[in-house]
């Protein structure tokens, strides 16, 4: 057998054992690690020292790489899976997903095709499949895992657009001044995102104090833009808040009209796996698309969100690509992921979750979010006794917001940063009506009760 040098990276040999070992043997190592250190970020040209140049002609070689990420790079990346890791939303890979994550690299797995990728994306399926069912949806529903909440909110509303488009051009209507799509003011700003990416109007609704979004404003926002309105966005769980609105009042102001109704779980849609909080997400059944996303609080790895179409269909018809070279798998009926979302090569991304689901079976999931809602509300409590403490509003699911009495945005800044210069936790500041605020997000079931006494404790 004899390879051309170019081969050297590629074959197996005793230089590739030994990288293969070595990047094997530091994974095992971070994955069995119980004191990895908070970390926190460097100044870029701190990081351009300390790291030195890596890139030549020749290469540093695997261990001086390697030494380089464990000493300089990795140090400069925060913890996320860190329990006092509180801050955006945390991720907490489960052991069996994060470790699983290797075995889907290592298997040059190919997720875009049936025809290449079956048996991954057969699993991806069934976890799809399991979601589908603990949300209601019929058994016709499906879709696929993509990069995030965001590309699966963009893809969700552009199916949904299309099939206005499909249903003017059916009834040879001139198509409306602008389409336009209706959520919450409170909605994530990847709703925004996706609106600019399609050229398409926000038509943000008020909410009450309470942070709902219900039917009647959604009623009066449809009278006023009749059927200009391709979609309806409803959230389930918003970030700042971990508020779910009311989903199945907002299906009542959708029914009986073409409008889509897509609810954006990324966050919180989780949380209907919970005994505790289902009742909570009542209307969700009625959804004509939905995300959630597993690296948020369904405790898998960077980058997956679950992205499920009542009828699935309706999606492949908006993102199938046409090509010549792609023939061979379009001219099938075979379900590709690659047809439901805007994108085309696609990791496997869905398998850590189907790996940790298989594992540990669904119900510690449930005991595991059940948790993190608990805690909150214990933590909610507590905050609510110390007299220099204000919640700002009664958590839902493992949000919790509070404010420090008398503090500015200065005070909060120097307070955040020297909690993260102690590696003491990562509490960023957030804010709400024009209000500086605190904000725990709390899903890493290792997070305990004193953990977040001894954050509040910073505060006195
Ligand atoms: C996080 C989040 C998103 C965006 O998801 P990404 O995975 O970060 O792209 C969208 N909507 C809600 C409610 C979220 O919490």
């Amino acid at each position: 057998m004899t390879h051309s040098p170019a081969a050297r990276m590629h074959e197996v040999s005793d230089e590739t054992r030994a990288i293969v070992d070595m990047v094997l043997e530091y994974s095992r190592g971070r994955l069995n690690a119980e004191d990895t250190p908070l970390d926190k970020p460097l100044p870029a040209a701190e990081l351009t020292r300390l790291a030195g140049r890596t890139i030549d002609e020749k290469g540093i070689g695997a261990r001086k790489a390697l030494g380089v990420f464990e000493h300089v790079l990795a140090p400069a990346c925060i913890t996320t899976d860190d329990p006092r890791y509180l801050s955006f939303i945390p991720s907490a890979p489960t052991k069996a997903a994060a470790a699983f994550d290797l075995v889907v690299s290592a298997s040059a797995l190919y997720g875009g095709s049936w025809l290449e990728g079956a048996g991954a994306v057969h699993a991806e399926n069934e976890v799809l499949r399991w979601l589908a069912n603990e949300f209601g949806l019929p058994a016709g529903a499906g879709g696929v895992f993509v990069q995030g909440g965001t590309l699966g909110n963009l893809s969700a509303l552009v199916a949904a657009r299309e099939a206005a488009r499909d249903r003017f051009a059916d009834a040879g209507k001139p198509r409306p001044d602008a389409w336009r799509v209706v959520c919450s003011v409170e909605a994530h700003s990847s709703i925004a995102s996706a609106a600019r990416v399609m050229d398409v109007e926000v038509v943000g609704v008020p909410v009450g104090e309470d942070g709902v979004l219900r039917g009647d404003a959604v009623r009066a926002a449809l009278d006023e833009h009749g059927d200009s309105v391709f979609a309806v966005v409803a959230t389930a769980g918003s970030t700042n808040f971990g508020i779910v609105d009311d989903i199945a009042d907002v299906a009542r102001a959708v029914a009986g009209t073409d409008v889509w109704l897509h609810v954006d779980g990324a966050y919180g849609l989780t949380g209907m796996l919970s005994p505790r909080a289902r009742h909570r997400f009542a209307g969700v059944e009625h959804a004509d698309s939905l995300v959630v996303d597993p690296h948020k609080w369904l405790f898998a790895p960077f980058d997956a969100c679950a992205l499920i179409y009542r009828d699935p269909e309706l999606g492949r018809r908006a993102h199938t690509q046409h090509a010549e070279y792609l023939d061979t798998l379009t001219e099938t009926s075979d379900w590709s992921p690659s047809d439901f979302a805007a994108h085309l090569t696609r990791r496997a991304r869905g398998l850590p979750l189907w790996f940790s689901l298989a594992t540990y079976g669904a119900a510690v999931y449930r005991e595991a979010i059940t948790s993190a809602i608990d805690l909150a509300e214990r933590i909610a409590e507590e905050i609510d006794r110390r007299p220099d403490l204000t919640l700002v509003r009664r958590p839902q699911l493992g949000v919790v917001v509070f404010e420090r009495v008398g503090w500015t945005k200065a005070d909060y800044d120097r307070w955040s940063a020297q909690l993260l210069d102690g590696q003491h936790a990562f509490v960023t500041p957030s804010s709400h009506a024009g209000r500086v605020n605190a904000r725990f997000a709390i899903l890493n079931p290792r997070t305990t009760f004193d953990d977040l006494v001894g954050i509040l404790d910073t505060m006195a």
